[in-house]
């Protein structure tokens, strides 16, 4: 079996997986980075026979569009899955117009990908002239799939994956397989405990209130908002989400079993205020005691809005929850107290923080996954610090660190 990374082995985005196996030529994921310019990975090969695509995140997903150029390439993924990407890929050509950029592809590959699109359920199997690949929750997101190719020898393509249970969705269990191609985002590092994250969370956001401010919640749109939404379900608070997530909301209330709790999940929205149109802004400046909105890194979105229009206010905050990576805006403000908004440098007056709502596993979950896996060869993919973890595993399995655009052959 012959393994190649087009990107995304040593860094966290733009992953694309090759692997040739008995004849065929499969790739697990084809994602960009959208950082600010954007970058992409290696050109995929035009003899792909079937992709897999692990979830919707653009570090995923971002360039599935090309398959569309492709022959013969057939892409298959949970139903969640596809629908989010849609949407993304959508939204990553709109930014590329509103930036200045070349975007990889056009809206006629989008639309050209819907016919190339196979949907397998969570916990199903795909069947294709004597392949078989099974799916199992990832945790992660709601739709994101461990993907078990089941070839010469077994392997399992972890995408991003999460152990514990959110609110959102349940925990990925470690499954066994020959080789172990895992996500190490928390290489080295554990997270801090979610229930005390999430209750400090509150706590700082009463004192926004009582003071007389509002908090500003920088949010992904796919998972992140959702999550803080029902993290703030029974807090009492005035919520407004604005932006792109309320279209996921959408697609994730139109497929309840891909929810650890649908139920809930649409008790926590329906105390929700969404902003439908930016005249609805105004109201949620006047009325809101959070403001969960995109976009997560602060780099776009309505948040340079409500950000542009509250700075000044040092009764009010920002409260971030995702990961903010080099180079972004909410990299910026975290480490030097500025932003740029509208080509202007700022300094919020606000209080600013960041809370750990991560949908990762943390370094002791990778840890126990590669150990329960009982794989032969485990391979690091999807970290910028994976020797880390490469120490930890290396006592019990093989790992290797691959390069991207050099071919391992196991
Ligand atoms: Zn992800």
């Amino acid at each position: 079996m012959d393994f190649q990374f087009l990107g995304g082995a040593d860094e966290i985005g733009s992953l694309g997986l090759v692997l040739r196996d008995q004849g065929r030529t499969l790739l697990f994921d084809y994602g960009m980075t959208p950082s600010d310019p954007p970058s992409y990975p290696r050109p995929v090969p035009t003899n792909i026979d079937l992709a897999f695509l692990s979830h919707a995140h653009l570090d995923h997903s971002g360039m599935t569009p090309l398959l569309s150029r492709l022959p013969k390439a057939r892409l298959i993924a949970t139903p969640v899955t596809i629908a989010v990407a849609d949407l993304l890929t959508k939204d990553a050509l709109k930014v590329a117009r509103m930036e200045g950029y070349l975007a990889p592809y056009t809206p006629s590959d989008i639309h050209a990908l819907h016919a190339r699109f196979t949907a397998v359920e969570r916990h199903g199997t795909f069947r294709h002239r004597g392949i078989e690949v099974a799916f199992t929750p990832a945790g992660h997101i709601p739709g994101a799939s461990m993907i078990l190719y089941k070839g010469e020898r077994d392997v399992m393509f972890t995408g991003d994956l999460q152990t514990l249970p959110t609110h959102l969705v349940g925990g990925a269990e470690p499954l066994e397989c020959d080789v172990l191609v895992m996500e190490s985002t928390y290489a080295g590092r554990d997270h801090p405990d979610r229930q005390e994250t999430e209750r400090r969370f509150r706590d700082k956001i009463s004192e926004t209130v009582e003071r007389g401010g509002k908090a500003i919640v920088p949010a992904f749109a796919v998972g992140r908002a959702q999550e803080v939404l029902m993290a703030l379900a029974s807090s009492g608070f005035e919520t407004y989400l604005d932006g792109m997530a309320r279209k996921v909301n959408e697609i994730y209330e139109a497929a309840p079993e891909y929810l650890a709790d649908a139920r809930r999940f649409r008790r926590a929205l329906e105390r929700v205020h969404i902003v439908e149109h930016p005249g609805d802004r105004a109201r949620a400046l006047r009325e809101a005691d959070v403001i969960v909105t995109t976009g997560g890194m602060m780099d776009g979105g309505p948040v340079l809005y409500y950000v542009g229009e509250m700075y000044r206010d040092a009764k009010s905050s920002i409260y971030l929850t995702g990961f903010q990576v080099d180079g972004s805006n909410g990299r910026r403000l975290l480490d030097e107290g500025t932003l740029i908004v509208d080509d202007t440098v700022i300094r919020p007056s606000c209080e600013i923080l960041k809370f750990d709502f991560s949908a990762h596993a943390g370094h002791s979950d990778l840890v126990r996954v590669a150990k329960e896996s009982r794989a032969e060869t485990v391979v690091l993919m999807h970290g910028d610090h994976r020797e880390a973890l490469r120490d930890a595993i290396e006592g019990f399995t093989r790992v290797i660190l691959p390069e991207n655009g050099k071919s391992f052959t196991l």
